[in-house]
């Protein structure tokens, strides 16, 4: 593993209703990077929010000498989503993500940039005294096991998405024209080196969460079809057995209904009840497995834009030089 020559980071952020986390973000982003003693870039992407975020950002942008640049998106595209944008736009030679409601501590900036200096493809992050609900731990306790297994990359937390990526990964990863997809296994998937600090964690102070429900099994159904099929492999073993055992107890139930007499196969009928539903039900999983890939693959196929950028509002300190973007910006107001 060879040192990695780091001239410029970019922070990428995304950000959905966080009026009242941005102030304090802002001011102890720009402190951490300040101590980097390196060029940086404060990339924050607005995700259609709908409370002051993206006039927020502008302003931080049209600050004098300031080092935002604000990308905000027409509507709502999803945290991974945002993401993407933000990659699209930063230049750093190390991309660094950051949740916007400031439970990932900014000051942990130096130390993923100072490992990914020392030639790590990704830095991932291991949440210390993780501050979430039980609700929230135990399943991505299971998703990181899943994730471990299926793709072999051995990284304890996906779920924290302050991570560090080199430039080479980012590329990689906006190659990738997927549109349901998961930042932190994606980049796995390209990275030879990869290593894992311990960070701080804290609670949400602002807001809320802005995963319900039903976000998060979507969010986790993306994370599950990214990364492979072998759900799809499974669903058939499973199906194969059940019918195979279906089967011999079919032969079961003949056998006795011959030695024992037809009274007793009436008494049986129960048994078939709760069989049939049995499969019903396995039937229905497998379907539901099958509907959220082909819904995913009928969303690529589409191949609509992963996401449509309003207008880029670059800070004074940044170069004017404008990043080559794939995607459509609607209207572009660059300084
Ligand atoms: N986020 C976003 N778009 C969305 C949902 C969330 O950009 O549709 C951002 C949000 O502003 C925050 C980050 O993604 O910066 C993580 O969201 P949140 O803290 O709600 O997730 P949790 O910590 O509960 O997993
Ligand atoms: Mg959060």
């Amino acid at each position: 593993m060879k040192p990695y020559p780091i001239d410029c980071v970019s922070v990428v952020i995304p950000v959905y209703n966080e009026e009242a986390s941005l102030p304090e973000l802002l001011r102890r982003t720009e402190n951490a990077c300040r101590q980097l003693g390196r060029d940086f870039e404060i990339v924050l992407i607005d995700d259609g929010s709908r409370d002051r975020s993206a006039e927020i950002l502008q302003e931080a942008a049209d600050a004098p000498g300031s080092h935002v640049l604000a990308v905000i998106l027409n509507r709502n595209y999803g945290q991974h989503s945002a993401i993407m944008a933000g990659f699209e736009q930063c230049r750093g030679d190390v991309v660094i993500t950051l949740d916007a409601d400031l439970q990932n501590p900014p000051e942990e900036i130096p130390r993923l940039v100072e490992q990914a200096a020392l030639g790590y493809d990704v830095v991932g992050t291991v949440r210390q005294n993780r501050q979430d609900s039980a609700l929230r731990r135990w399943p991505s306790r299971v998703i990181n096991m899943a994730v471990q297994r299926s793709t072999g990359v051995a990284m304890s937390d996906y779920g924290c998405m302050l991570r560090a990526y080199r430039r080479s990964i980012i590329n990689a990863m906006l190659a990738c024209r997927e549109r349901s997809t998961f930042i932190p296994i994606l980049a796995n998937s390209f990275a030879r080196h990869t290593t894992e600090i311990l960070v701080g964690h804290a609670e949400r102070e602002h807001g809320e969460s802005k995963y319900d429900f039903m976000r998060l099994i979507n969010l986790m159904f993306d994370l599950v079809t990214c990364m492979t099929t072998s759900p799809l492999r499974l669903l058939s073993l499973v199906g194969g057995g059940m019918a195979v055992a279906g089967f011999m107890f079919g032969l079961l139930l003949l056998v006795l209904r011959l030695l024992f007499g037809a009274a007793w196969a009436g008494d049986g009928v129960f048994v078939l009840f709760a069989i049939l539903f049995m499969f019903t039900g396995v039937q229905l999983v497998g379907m539901g497995l099958l509907g959220e890939y082909l819904g995913r693959m009928y969303n690529d196929v589409r191949a609509r834009p992963r996401f449509f950028i309003e207008r880029v509002i670059r800070g004074q300190a940044l170069p004017s030089t404008q990043t080559i973007s794939s995607s459509p910006v609607v209207e572009s107001i660059v300084k």
